[in-house]
């Protein structure tokens, strides 16, 4: 896909953040790349759209819900952290995808598809903009190897 290379110039790496060692994928330079962004946006549309997806989820950096939530625990690279969703925020037997910036070990895709499972969604397929190739990633849910992204191809 001749977008691919202008999505994956636009995002900027910087070298050990947040410590040493680790080269960070920082797409904010991708969401102010309009061209880049879009192309994006339309490539997850043109794969989702006539899936009947109900329900796109998302994972948020550190925030808190003030309201009735159900937790997930996942592993992180030293020690584990949580995910939480409202309760009521997707309804049994909606149809839902989850879309992240980057996949590594998978732990927090996996904590996500538990969590969306638990509230009686299905959820059909994960997608992230970058995946690291160094990383081999199994689905801690179904246990099924993940195929890297397209995208970082
Ligand atoms: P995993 O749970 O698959 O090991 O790590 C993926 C999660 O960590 C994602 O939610 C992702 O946002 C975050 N993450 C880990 N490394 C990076 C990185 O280099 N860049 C960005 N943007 N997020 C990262």
């Amino acid at each position: 896909d001749p977008r691919l290379q202008g999505i994956s110039e636009a995002i900027r790496v910087v070298p050990h953040f947040p410590k040493q060692g680790i080269m960070f994928q920082d797409i904010t330079t991708l969401l102010l790349d309009h061209k880049a962004f879009k192309d994006t946006v339309d490539i997850f549309v043109d794969r989702y759209r006539g899936m009947n997806i109900s329900a796109v989820a998302g994972v948020e950096a550190r925030g808190k819900l003030p309201g009735e939530v159900i937790s997930e625990a996942y592993e992180l690279e030293y020690g584990t952290d949580c995910l939480e969703i409202h309760v009521g925020a997707v309804q049994p037997g909606e149809r839902a995808i989850v879309i992240d910036d980057l996949v590594a070990t998978g732990g927090t895709l996996s904590a996500a598809i538990r969590l969306l499972e638990r509230m009686g969604a299905e959820v059909i397929e994960c997608a992230c903009v970058i995946g690291v190739r160094e990383v081999k990633g199994q689905c801690q849910v179904c246990e099924n190897d993940y195929a890297q992204a397209d995208f970082a191809e």
